[in-house]
């Protein structure tokens, strides 16, 4: 672990190839990005590099989503930077996300590698369409059930409902995938992480029609005080993220302060969704404490015990990291 003084993520060298990243095309999940920090921003140029090292949480916390999978503008780092950029920042563990076939095979050989991570693996909802139509859905769900055996993978996800990047015309596959990996969830006993975008009623009323896993958790919370108020009355988990800090997110504020806090958590969906005022830069998991901070204000709590609450939630999901 670095000293507290440690830069933020070094610059990535010309012709190096970090070495956790893969040499793929940006996985499908990519496009569960707003849209002005998607994949199309990511192909062009950030504006900036990675934010500066904020200050560091009293007491450590978990980014239960994140990407390391997506290389991100002109500046990138290992796993491990990045790891232990997040440590020094008091963001001591991450939940490693897997979107599509590549990135879930990923996340289950990263995940033996450092004790700081457990995963997820899934579909992301607008992958399962484009599997749908090459023929492939079927095989590939059965490839994510098997990876989501593995003791170190304690999610499926991100799967669920866009209503927003999906047209029309894939919403049955999207629905027959998302299904799926609720069965699988149950079946093994593990959490479920969505992806809702645009389909808050859809996604609730699948939950309730098929029965959830004991452990939900609608990543990327965008609902607003109603969805809040379903997610409690189910004991349904809400992981905000840097989207809570950003100007027209008072839906959001709102919502935080009606959900209980024992069904709160926190994550990056880096490197994604940036919180204030870094937008537009690339997003990790040691920027997380500025979302942590925003929180604190929000509920007007003491940053101490919003830690090691969000914590304790955390691993009251995924259990622990050993
Ligand atoms: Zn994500």
């Amino acid at each position: 672990m670095p000293t507290s003084a440690a830069p933020s993520p070094r610059p990535f060298l010309p012709g190096e190839t970090p070495e956790f990243y893969l040499p793929s095309e940006p996985p499908a999940g990519a496009t569960d990005a707003p849209a002005e920090t998607g994949a199309s921003a990511r192909r062009s140029h950030r504006r900036g590099g990675y934010p500066p090292l904020p200050q560091p949480l009293p007491v450590p916390v978990i980014d239960n989503h994140t990407h390391f999978d997506f290389p991100d503008g002109a500046v990138a780092v290992s796993i491990e930077q990045a790891l232990d950029a997040a440590e020094a920042a008091g963001v001591t563990r991450a939940v490693q996300v897997g979107t599509d076939l590549v990135s879930s095979r990923f996340t289950a050989g990263v995940v033996a590698q450092d004790p700081r991570l457990l995963g997820a693996v899934a579909l992301h909802p607008n992958e399962a369409p484009l599997l749908a139509e090459a023929g492939t859905l079927d095989q590939s769900l059965t490839e994510i059930e098997e990876l989501a055996t593995g003791e170190r993978i304690r999610a499926l996800g991100e799967t669920g409902l866009d209503y927003f990047r999906t047209g029309e015309d894939g919403w049955d596959s999207q629905l027959l995938s998302f299904r799926s990996h609720l069965d699988i969830a149950k079946r093994l006993g593990k959490a479920l992480q969505i992806h809702d975008r645009d389909a808050h009623d859809d996604v609730v009323a699948t939950l309730l029609a098929d029965g959830a896993p004991d452990r939900v958790v609608l990543h990327c919370f965008s609902g607003d005080a109603e969805l809040a108020r379903r997610c409690n009355e189910q004991g349904w988990y809400m992981s905000f993220a840097g989207t809570l800090t950003f100007k027209n997110a008072a839906n959001l504020r709102e919502a935080l302060l009606v959900a209980d806090p024992a069904l709160v958590l926190v994550e990056t969906d880096a490197p994604f969704l940036t919180p204030h005022p870094h937008r537009g830069r690339p997003n990790a998991s040691y920027v997380m404490p500025t979302t942590v901070r925003a929180m604190a204000e929000i509920l007007d709590s003491q940053l101490d015990p919003l830690c090691a609450r969000l914590t304790r939630n955390t691993e009251a999901v995924y259990g622990h990291w050993g």
